[in-house]
């Protein structure tokens, strides 16, 4: 049985983009499931718009999401030898000719073509010359079939093709001696042996010359199967431009490499109602059949929701590991791994759909210094506070033991001194006082995490606060 073989072919001129990774993702899968091999080669031949940093960021990004690949990567770029003797050989056997004629000529040919109603394509005038090397300044063509289609069953789109009648004989290499794109992508195909061909719907009109380029290397032609569209939220093509699509920004923002695989392999694949699906699983179950055949739409609240999802599964040493970087970079310095930071992070797993956002919740646990919200404040921190948060500072530094049971006990008695004070009363203004804005975790977890003597001394700050916003209301 012939190994199957799969294979991710970027071209290196920008960071591993949404569209990109699901191509990847799904050869991956795909190969992994059917226990053959998934290459990797980078398209590089485009000299102007390919870049070594892009390549790099390409490779990380799969990395980052898993997916590894098996020997070594292949550059398209170190293979033209290859391809130029492919043509030479397309050249020999008749498969293909020189052509000399101009551009404009070319042009005009199209045109008289177009005016007869015709598809506008190269008009084949040397077609039958059989041109040889010495005919001046000259391309090489692949001779098309006149006529009949030229199909393929599409693993996703079914029946495809077009007929050749439509088609002009392509050009394979250019007057200046370069192979065009088409033929080195077959060439490179053929010879790593590919038999899966999956990737992007937008590749589909290249398929019928490829094709016909098998063909006439008498190659066997790959299954192919190309992936519909991803559309945003309102139907449109993802572009760079308005949407964040490269995989690298997804990490930045926080988002979990299983989150971010679990999104993307949905993009346009499914497998009955399950919604989780974790690499593993892929390798177990992936299938062509599950790939739809309409646009997929990235819907970002998904995303969030499978991150969360994920955070929430992570064992502590893992979830801190992960979220170190974003914790780091939240506190303007190396954070410690303490007992109670770690009670934060669980704290904080039901409230975070992103690891930045989970840092940012817990930049009060992570900082000496407070940054007050300002609303939270106005509405928290007013002069009948005052009182209140007096009690609980005069409480707390006498409370046996700063543990929940403890704290809330603490709390009782500041109600009961305070008629009967509703605990919401109390607890927004200590929360504000401690944290500097109104939603934590509860309070008396949040207290525990803060620590008896931080809490003592936020209290305090937060209490000459307020003298000095009645004082200056006085002053008004
Ligand atoms: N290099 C092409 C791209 O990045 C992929 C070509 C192919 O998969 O056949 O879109």
């Amino acid at each position: 049985m012939t190994l199957i073989r799969t294979r991710f072919a970027p071209s290196p001129t920008g960071y591993l983009h949404l569209g990109s990774a699901r191509t990847a993702l799904f050869n991956w899968a795909f190969a992994r499931h059917q226990g053959g091999e998934f290459k990797l080669r980078i398209e590089d031949t485009d000299l102007d718009r390919s870049r070594g940093e892009y390549e790099e960021a390409v490779l990380e990004g799969m990395r980052w999401l898993g997916l590894d690949w098996d020997g070594e990567v292949i550059r398209q770029s170190e293979r033209r030898e290859r391809h130029l003797a492919a043509t030479r050989e397309l050249l020999a056997s008749g498969h293909a000719y020189r052509c000399n004629c101009s551009r404009e000529s070319v042009e005009a040919g199209k045109q008289r073509d177009l005016a007869a109603g015709g598809p506008g394509t190269y008009d084949g005038h040397c077609r039958d010359l059989d041109l040889g090397p010495d005919c001046g300044e000259h391309t090489v063509r692949l001779r098309l079939p006149e006529e009949g289609l030229i199909g393929w069953e599409d693993a996703v789109f079914g029946p495809s093709g077009q007929d050749a009648s439509q088609m002009g004989d392509a050009i394979i290499q250019r007057s200046d001696g370069t192979p065009l794109y088409n033929l080195a992508v077959v060439v490179d195909d053929i010879d790593m042996e590919i038999t899966h061909v999956i990737r992007g719907a937008d590749h589909q009109a290249n398929c019928v010359l490829q094709l016909a380029l098998y063909d006439a290397l008498g190659a066997e032609r790959p299954i192919m199967a190309h992936v519909p569209l991803i559309v945003d939220e309102q139907g449109k093509k993802l572009s760079k431009r308005r949407n964040n699509v490269s995989v690298q920004q997804f990490r930045e923002e926080g988002y979990l490499q299983e989150a971010l695989d679990n999104w993307i392999v949905r993009l346009g694949w499914s497998q009955g109602d399950n919604e989780f699906f974790s690499l593993n699983d892929l390798k177990h179950s992936f299938s062509l059949e599950g790939i739809g055949r309409s646009p997929a739409g990235a819907d970002p609240a998904k995303l969030e929701w499978l991150n969360q999802h994920y955070i929430k599964e992570l064992d502590s040493d893992d979830l801190f590991q992960r979220v170190y970087p974003h914790l780091e970079r939240e506190a303007g310095r190396p954070v410690k791994d303490t007992p109670a930071l770690r009670r934060l992070l669980d704290l904080l797993r039901e409230r975070s759909t992103t690891l930045v956002q989970m840092a940012t919740l817990a930049r009060w646990q992570l900082r000496e210094d407070l940054d007050y919200d300002e609303k939270a404040v106005k509405k928290h921190l007013k002069p009948a506070a005052l009182p209140i948060l007096e009690s609980v500072l005069e409480k707390a530094q006498s409370i046996p033991e700063w543990k929940e049971d403890s704290l809330s006990q603490l709390f009782d008695d500041v109600s009961a001194d305070h008629d009967d004070l509703k605990l919401g009363k109390i607890a927004q203004p200590v929360r504000v006082a401690v944290t500097g804005g109104p939603n934590s975790p509860g309070i008396f977890e949040t207290l525990e995490v803060i620590g008896q003597a931080r809490s003592l001394h936020r209290l305090e700050e937060a209490i000459a606060l307020v003298q000095k916003r009645i004082q200056s209301a006085k002053v008004d």
